[in-house]
């Protein structure tokens, strides 16, 4: 028997098999041979999620054979890409034509296939998901073919395939819309929470990628405000709050520390409003919480199952350590969440049923047809998906 973990070990699976791809005629054998055998097959990026999404008693399939930059086109700004690619390797590869990724998130280790699959997205009032960015995706279903979308061929497929949760089949490409590569200069600062809150709506607006952590402890918020600039890139690079350099290497973090987290979008108008629910609860119930509370904002988009979908967002994570018991202070977060009409995150934790999931997605009923349509006999689900999936 085989074993899996995630990254912060909390989701940990005992499948029949991990089994590695190299191309898609190994991702179709896997999956045909899995299919006659009746069981079912979960893919793995790198593991950064957690939801349970990858577990699974069945076949996991480990997509990091699958990487690197298939072609770039800098007139039109795409590029086809592995899915398997980890998002560090996409910077420099990506630079060297010329483009970058538009926006991107905290940390880049994950595969760029599992950011995708559950939206995965950085800071920017004006910036959407990395899902967002999909127009084009290769994909081998449970039959073992390989099919091509894009927004022309099988649209309903390719709008699925934006965030896929890993139930459609093992996508083996993506194609993204990109920019023009793009220099950056950010800056890090301490303030009192109340000084900083009056200025919450102006900096998100004035600045291209705007953020702050909140910390329970102290009352105090670490801000961080990043936007283009022409200045010459500073090497070796500076620490985190102090780097100007290309894009790729003033977005991303390092997050050692292990941690399990919860993160909602909330409309962008209540975003303050609900932080600060989130702090009066942690203040009185939940003093021993050392761990910060994030805050981003997200632009609306047309993904169906995105957190963002049709609306402008504020997104607002909470985390606690792995030693911890996190149930009862997660709960009662996701209880103002919900009261703020919040989206989970797919990658992170909730504790939803289908039924309040049908209610906050829009397009939950056309995702779960679609899907169905795909992979009717349920190749690509784990227990997670068939305990939300639609009766
Ligand atoms: C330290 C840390 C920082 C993070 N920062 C951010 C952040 O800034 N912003 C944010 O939005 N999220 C963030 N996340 C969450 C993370 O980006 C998501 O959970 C993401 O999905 C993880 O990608 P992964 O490659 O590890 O995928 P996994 O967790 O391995 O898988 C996620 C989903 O993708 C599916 N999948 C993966 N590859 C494929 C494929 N090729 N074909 C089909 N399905 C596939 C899996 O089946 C699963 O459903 C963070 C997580 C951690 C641990």
């Amino acid at each position: 028997m085989a074993r899996w973990s995630n990254w912060s070990g909390r989701q940990r699976s005992k499948p029949v098999a991990v089994q590695f791809v190299r191309s898609e005629s190994d991702a179709a054998a896997i999956v045909r041979t899995a299919n006659s055998a009746g069981r079912t097959v979960r893919v793995a990026g790198a593991g950064h999620s957690h939801s349970p999404l990858v577990v699974t008693d069945g076949v996991i399939i480990d997509t990091s054979g699958l990487a690197g930059v298939i072609s770039t086109d800098a007139q039109q700004r795409r590029a086809w890409m592995w899915a398997g690619t980890r998002i560090h390797a996409l910077g420099r590869a990506l630079h060297d034509a010329g483009l970058g990724l538009v926006n991107q998130g905290d940390i880049d280790r994950q595969a760029i296939g599992g950011a995708i699959a559950t939206g995965t997205h950085g800071t920017g009032a004006s910036l959407r998901n990395l899902s967002a960015a999909v127009v084009g995706a290769r994909i081998v279903l449970a039959s073992g073919d390989v099919i091509e979308c894009d927004r022309n061929r099988y649209p309903e497929l390719l709008e699925v395939a934006r965030l896929n949760l890993g139930s459609i089949g093992i996508v083996t490409r993506l194609q993204l819309e990109l920019r023009d590569a793009y220099r950056l200069r950010e800056q890090a600062w301490q303030a009192a929470f109340e000084d900083i809150a009056p200025q919450l709506e102006s900096l998100a607006r004035a600045t291209r990628h705007f953020e702050f952590f909140w910390y329970p402890q102290t009352d105090m918020a670490h801000a961080k405000a990043i936007d283009e600039t022409n200045a010459e890139p500073v090497y070796p690079l500076a620490a985190e709050g102090e780097r100007c350099a290309y894009s790729y290497e003033v977005l991303p973090n390092d997050r050692p520390h292990l941690h399990t987290e919860m993160e909602y979008s909330v409309p962008a108008a209540h975003g303050l409003s609900c932080l600060d629910a989130i702090r009066t609860l942690i203040r009185r119930d939940f003093p021993d919480v050392r761990w910060p509370v994030e805050y981003r904002t997200l632009a609306a988009d047309d993904v169906w199952l995105s957190t963002a979908y049709q609306r402008d967002t504020v997104t607002i994570s909470v985390h606690q350590d792995i030693a911890e018991d996190e149930t009862p202070y997660f709960r009662a977060c996701e209880e103002i969440f919900l009261n703020y009409d919040g989206r989970p995150h797919w990658g992170k934790v909730n504790y939803l049923e289908r039924e309040t999931l049908a209610k906050i997605h829009p397009r939950w009923q056309d995702w779960w047809q679609a899907r169905e349509r795909i992979d009717p006999r349920g190749t690509f689900l784990n227990d997670y998906l068939r305990r939300i999936r639609p009766r």
